[in-house]
Formats: structure tokens, C-alpha cells, sequence
């Protein structure tokens, strides 16, 4: 499949690897709009938030739980930090491999559109 996220996930295309299991796949993103901003993606494609199914969906709790690890591990658990994830045209989503964006290390804006 022509996926640049699954690229990075098969390893064909390298990044910079934040955390592995069995289910998801976290790296640093090429175009840091924070001092933190990971991607947290799972490794079975899912195109956006629109494919999630009561099959699928258990991958997005997880995903969270390795969030807040991370956010531990990256020291911006008690500053704050968010979580995106863009679907679809309008909310800019560029790459269509499910991903929450991990940001923080800064004050974020307060807007959320
Ligand atoms: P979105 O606009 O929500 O679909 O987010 C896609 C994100 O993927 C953007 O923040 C990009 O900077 C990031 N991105 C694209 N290609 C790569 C790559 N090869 N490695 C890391 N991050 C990437
Ligand atoms: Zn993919």
C-alpha cells in the first residue's frame, strides 16, 4: 500500500522512533510545530477517525494510554500537552494513516479551530 505512515511503520522510510509494541508505532514529526510533537500511530492502517469501527477501535484507547506515557517520559505530563487528530479535508489532514499529534513543551494556543 502506498502509505507513508506504513512505510515508516515497515521501517522502509526511517524516523525517529519514540516507541514500539505490538499494536502502535510512535516517532518524532518531520515538521515540529511544538517542543514536543510525536505522532502515535497504529501499525494496522485505518485511513482516519471515519474507518473506525466497533472491530478496530480498541487501538485508539491504547493509543491514548501510550500518550500519557509518553508524556511522562518526554516531561510535559504536568505542564499539559494535547492531542489531535485531523479527518478530512477541512481539519488539513495531509496523511491518511490514522495519527494523534502528542504537542506540548509550550503554551498552546487556546483556539481549537
Ligand atoms: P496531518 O496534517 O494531521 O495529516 O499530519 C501529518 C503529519 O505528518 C504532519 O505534521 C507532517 O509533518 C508529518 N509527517 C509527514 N511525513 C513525515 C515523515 N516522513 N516523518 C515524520 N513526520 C511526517
Ligand atoms: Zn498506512
Amino acid at each position: 500500500m502506498d502509505c507513508i505512515f506504513c512505510k515508516i511503520i515497515s521501517g522502509e522510510i526511517p524516523s525517529k522512533k519514540v516507541y514500539e509494541d505490538e499494536s502502535v508505532y510512535a516517532f518524532y514529526d518531520i515538521n515540529p510545530m511544538a517542543p514536543v510533537h510525536v505522532l502515535i500511530v497504529p501499525k494496522t492502517h485505518i485511513a482516519s477517525i471515519n474507518e473506525l469501527t466497533p472491530e478496530n477501535s480498541a487501538v485508539v484507547a491504547h493509543i491514548y494510554e501510550v500518550a500519557a506515557k509518553l508524556a511522562k517520559e518526554l516531561g510535559v505530563a504536568e505542564s499539559g500537552y494535547r492531542m489531535v487528530s485531523n479527518c478530512g479535508a477541512d481539519a488539513g489532514q495531509t496523511v491518511f494513516h490514522l495519527h494523534f499529534h502528542l504537542l506540548g513543551g509550550r503554551p498552546l494556543k487556546v483556539d481549537m479551530c
